[in-house]
């Protein structure tokens, strides 16, 4: 992603605390008194510029979803998206997926998605990738028994590593398609990096897996 700078993102996310969360860790536990509706809480972590978070909430109004993203220049674009969609059912988190379990407590999610992460390709950097153990380990401290994590991406060397990463850590691999677009998946909402890589021609990757 082709980052520019935009010194004003952090004041304009300010502006708008009805879809930007500015404190998670005083939410720790109470991540329903955020919404309008008690409903299960789903994330997408690196949410980028907003457009798959966005279909989702829109699709399903009975879930509650929330986007976190590390950049404030990129959540700013989501934030335009959020801002235009007017749901009730979601919002915005500028932060870090490494200190999730600081914001969540255990069972307060029921899904996780991953959306093309960044694939961290050099062996010295595994540990950033999102689908490492130790973020693994993260993502079960905050979810609901037997909860899951959705995963798409067209980086075929991440999407072996994560399966492999999958198994070694015990998750039921519940759905794998090697391409999304030509599978019998419904309701695909397409991220601004998968309609950029499909459209270079790129197949497209999914797995649903799920803890036991
Ligand atoms: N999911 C979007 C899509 O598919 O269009 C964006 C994909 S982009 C390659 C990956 C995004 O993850 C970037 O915006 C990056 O800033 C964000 N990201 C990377 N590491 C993160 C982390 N530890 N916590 C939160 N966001 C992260």
């Amino acid at each position: 992603m082709r980052l520019r700078n935009k010194p004003w993102a952090n004041d304009k996310l300010a502006q708008y605390p009805q879809y930007v969360i500015s404190s998670p860790e005083n939410l720790k536990g109470k991540w329903n008194s955020v919404f309008d509706t008690e409903q299960p809480l789903h994330i997408e972590i690196g949410t980028g510029r907003g457009r798959f978070i966005t279909g989702m909430a829109q699709a399903n109004p009975h879930i509650n979803y929330l986007g976190i993203e590390l950049m404030p220049s990129v959540i700013v674009t989501a934030l335009d998206r959020v801002i235009e969609a007017e749901v009730p059912n979601l919002k915005l988190l500028n932060a870090n997926a490494a200190d999730l379990t600081e914001f969540f407590a255990k069972g307060e999610v029921e899904r996780v998605y991953l959306n093309f992460s960044d694939p961290w390709p050099k062996n010295r950097h595994e540990k950033r990738r999102l689908t490492y153990k130790t973020f693994l380990k993260q993502y079960e401290d905050i979810l609901i028994d037997q909860g899951e994590i959705h995963f798409k991406t067209d980086n075929q060397g991440l999407f072996e590593y994560s399966l492999t990463s999958f198994s070694e850590y015990g998750l039921l691999l519940k759905w794998v398609s090697l391409d999304l677009h030509q599978s019998d998946f419904e309701g695909n909402i397409m991220t601004e990096y998968e309609e950029k890589f499909s459209q270079k021609g790129n197949r497209i990757y999914r797995s649903e897996v799920q803890y036991r």
